[in-house]
């Protein structure tokens, strides 16, 4: 515990507009918890910014009282979704609604439209931030240039962001998707059919591949429920009887338990995952990425899947092959230009208890499925003990970057994050 006197609480209080949480506040608890049940940190002091003038604010009261700095977005809430609301405009985000555009962007950011439109950060226009000096600055490709190139990926080591100005696209407002969902017993025959379809498939259709139990969806027969199952997750921005047809050939993978597609709302879609992605859980993530699925991968991806240790595990792999390989690797931090697919392994449970067992099996499988993998690693599905993958993750960047660091945050103020190093 810090001690801090009442004092230079109160200066502080009177300083910032947001909120000030302390351990003896009623609200607290409530405050400090984070998407992850599995991370439990006991803050000296919360400040909730709430407008960007707060931002130095607290990042002098922190190095005054030598306190540890971590950012928080939006906790995983930030409506970012909201842009197309109304306008029928969006910009590539990730696949549900909950999670923060900070963090999100700070390491990428992919999602639906990423086939399309690119990365969040191949997207993003400019930033207003706070600097570890306390400064606010701005920096685009015209501004602060450097800084601008480092946060497209290696976000959070290098400022407070306060401000982020998108590219925004014409979708929808209605798109067409939804679920085909297969017996696991034809994950193999599925799989390997998915691998060519996606070779040849528009950009405005995009089809990921999820292994996991069966949640009680209506649209499958009862005794589906909680039995292992190979779900193709189909997106499409256009015409929906373009779409439809699209889509068509995806039912004839297999024999489906069922399938359930329609036109709906962006916004909708957006938020039809967040059921399975509450927050409260326990969860392990481990990522790899690949430029093709080879029978390997996909063998060890269904002997795992096999053997998930918990209902909510799953093994997805995600789709970002087209506007984001055409970007050049060196154009800013965020680099796996060769990246086709993502995959996760979520593991995901409730009881403390499960932790070993469910650890193991991410582990394991992580491992097994590792000799397929391109090189690299995104940073945003990184687990805490990963920090020596962080070189890995930004490869041929990691210097550049380490020079920016040493340019911006030279004293490393901002190390809780996949840290990145000021060169010496
Ligand atoms: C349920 C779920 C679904 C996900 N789906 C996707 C997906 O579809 N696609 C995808 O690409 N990723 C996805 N992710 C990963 C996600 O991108 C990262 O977890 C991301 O860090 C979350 O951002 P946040 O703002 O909510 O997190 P926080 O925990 O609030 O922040 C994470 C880190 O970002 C940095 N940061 C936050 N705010 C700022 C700021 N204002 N300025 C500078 N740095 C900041 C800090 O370093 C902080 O430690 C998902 C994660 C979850 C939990």
């Amino acid at each position: 515990m810090t001690n801090i006197s009442k004092e230079k609480i109160e200066n502080l209080k009177s300083k910032v507009k947001g909120q000030i949480v302390l351990p003896s506040d009623s609200s607290y608890d409530e405050v400090r918890q984070i998407w992850n049940a599995m991370i439990d940190r006991r803050p000296a002091l919360i400040v909730r910014c709430a407008e960007a003038d707060d931002v130095p604010q607290a990042i002098a009261f922190a190095r005054e009282n030598g306190l540890e700095i971590s950012i928080r977005g939006a906790g995983h809430n930030i409506a970012g979704n909201a842009l197309c609301d109304n306008h029928g405009l969006a910009t590539p985000i990730r696949i549900n609604s909950t999670t923060g555009i900070a963090g999100l962007t700070r390491g990428g950011g992919f999602g639906w439209l990423t086939r399309k439109y690119g990365m969040t950060v191949d997207n993003l226009v400019s930033v207003e931030v706070v600097t570890a000096d306390g400064k606010r600055i701005r920096a685009s490709e015209n501004e602060n240039t450097d800084l601008f190139w480092a946060i497209r990926g290696g976000g959070g080591n290098f400022a407070i962001v306060t401000q982020f100005e998108f590219k925004l696209h014409e979708v929808g407002p209605e798109i067409l998707a939804g679920l085909i969902v297969f017996p696991f017993d034809q994950a193999k025959q599925v799989l390997t059919q998915y691998r060519e379809f996606v070779k040849s498939a528009p950009e405005e259709l995009n089809v990921w591949a999820i292994m996991r139990k069966a949640p009680p969806l209506p649209f499958l027969p009862g005794d589906v429920h909680g039995k292992e199952v190979v779900v193709l997750v189909t997106f499409y921005i256009g015409d929906a009887a373009q779409g439809r047809k699209l889509i068509e050939p995806l039912l004839r993978f297999g024999a489906p338990h069922g399938e359930h597609i329609g036109a709906q709302p962006y916004t909708q879609w957006q938020k039809a995952f967040d059921p399975l992605l509450t927050p409260g859980a326990r969860n392990y993530w481990k990522s790899h990425n690949f430029t093709e699925l080879s029978d390997g991968a996909l063998n060890s991806m269904i002997e795992f899947a096999g053997k998930l240790p918990s209902p909510q595990c799953e093994i997805f792999i995600g789709l970002i092959a087209g506007a984001a390989n055409r970007v050049p690797a060196d154009a800013m931090a965020y680099r796996h230009r060769d990246a086709k697919f993502v995959l996760n392994v979520h593991g995901r449970w409730d009881e403390g208890t499960d932790d070993e067992r469910c650890i193991a099996w991410a582990r394991a499988f992580f491992q097994a499925s590792a000799p397929y993998a391109s090189e690299g690693a995104y940073v945003n599905f990184m687990t805490e003990e990963e920090s020596d993958r962080v070189a890995a993750a930004y490869g041929a960047n990691y210097d550049r970057l380490a020079q920016i660091k040493k340019q911006y945050d030279p004293d490393n103020l901002f190390h809780l994050n996949q840290n990145i190093k000021p060169s010496p």
